[in-house]
């Protein structure tokens, strides 16, 4: 278990951009604001998401593409870093107009309708991803290289 102690920061509901991409539009935001590690939930809608599933066996994410609109109905994730930048992670469960969900990793080309978020922002020494062999999967680690 790799395990980091944090201390509350910062604070902040942001209201996201109609037509950005929800990944960049956070991504800079905790960019601008030196955001390296932070909690986040959101809420809102979709005009298309791509959510990606994780093949262990091929490490792979493999990309479906809903197209909206789409209710945001949950979306949960972190800020870590990455190739010394913040880097986002979040997952999200997608409705349609029938009620039907599909949920997922969130990836690039999914474009924000409309979006309510909170961050929370953590100091103290922010995790750090790097690649596991054991997974294929870029994770939180300590300096240990696999
Ligand atoms: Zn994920």
């Amino acid at each position: 278990m790799v395990t980091y102690e944090m201390k509350p920061g910062r604070n902040f509901m942001i209201r996201l951009p109609k037509g950005g991409d929800i990944l960049n539009v956070i991504e800079e935001f905790c960019t601008q604001e030196d955001i390296r590690s932070a909690a986040l939930w959101g809420i809102g809608a979709l005009d298309k998401a791509v959510i990606g599933f994780y093949d262990g066996k091929s490490g792979e994410y493999l990309p479906i593409t809903v197209d909206g609109p789409l209710e945001l109905a949950s979306c949960i994730g972190n800020v870590s870093m990455k190739d010394w930048k913040s880097h986002v992670h979040l997952h999200a469960v997608l409705s349609d107009r029938e009620g039907r969900c599909y949920g997922g990793h969130l990836m690039p080309g999914s474009v924000i309708f409309a979006g309510e978020f909170y961050v929370r922002s953590l100091t103290g020494s922010p995790p750090e991803r790097q690649p596991d062999a054991e997974t294929g999967l870029s994770l939180w680690s300590k300096g240990e290289k696999s």
